[in-house]
């Protein structure tokens, strides 16, 4: 039985190589421009060592407590990233554990994370999380002032800004999808082209299981996959 679930596990990150690969090659992309993350969340730490044994070392934390469960457990050469709603007074539980947080929402937060930074005497990864559907429900920030909060945050000590970061609204087909995350990278390369100081905007973070093919072909960098490697989630 367990012998199973880590090859059904090994089946899927195959899979999902070769889909990376083949939507690459279809756009003219090299493969290794696309970073395949593993999300963790409600999956056990053996599931998530069977996919860093595989190769898959970049692993995606979307709540702090849940992180700080499975931490010392995970493989020593696993990259942890946080990319799940961040409250500014947890941020020191993860500082010094993640290499980079996907989801700062807002300049309250940044600052956070600045300091600790600081404090920590490191230079804290961030990239910049866009509502690019504009829903009410979602957190990240308005498109519309995106470059505006990026000039903000730059501005801080102990952050360093690598790049933007969204989910989309849920779509009724990938066409639609795909729409959002064209006006994603031409967010990226807008802000890219200011050359803004401290801002290096080489990290696209956008694409889950049901539409990361769209996000590589619209210039995604990363793309965050839970269910397709770990199969359904169990909420209890
Ligand atoms: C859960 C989650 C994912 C992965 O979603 P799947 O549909 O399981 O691939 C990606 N990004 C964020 C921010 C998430 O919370």
């Amino acid at each position: 039985m367990k012998e199973s679930r880590s090859e059904k596990i090994k089946y899927n990150i195959d899979k999902a190589r070769e889909n990376i690969e083949e939507a690459c090659l279809s756009c003219g992309r090299s493969p290794e421009e696309v970073t395949l993350m593993a999300v963790t969340k409600t999956m056990p730490v053996e599931d998530i060592n069977v996919a860093c044994g595989y190769g898959v070392l970049t692993l995606g934390e979307n709540r702090v407590q849940e992180m700080l469960s499975k931490y010392e457990g995970y493989d020593k050469n696993a990259d942890i990233q946080f990319i799940g709603a961040l409250q500014s007074n947890k941020v020191k539980y993860i500082i010094d554990k993640v290499s980079l947080i996907h989801s700062v929402d807002s300049l309250k937060l940044a600052e956070e994370i600045g300091k600790r930074a600081v404090n920590a005497g490191k230079i804290a990864d961030i990239l910049i999380e866009v509502n690019i559907g504009g829903e009410a429900s979602k957190s990240g920030i308005a498109p519309e002032i995106v470059c505006e909060k990026v000039y903000e945050i730059s501005e801080l000590k102990g952050i360093k800004i690598k790049g933007l970061m969204t989910i989309p609204p849920i779509c009724e087909n990938l066409r639609e999808s795909s729409k959002f995350f064209e006006n994603m990278r031409r967010l990226f390369v807008d802000i890219r082209d200011k050359k803004i100081d401290n801002v290096s905007m080489d990290i696209l973070s956008m694409g889950m299981s049901g539409d990361y093919v769209e996000a590589i072909k619209q210039g995604s960098t990363v793309v965050r996959l839970g269910r397709a490697l770990f199969g359904e989630r169990k909420y209890i």
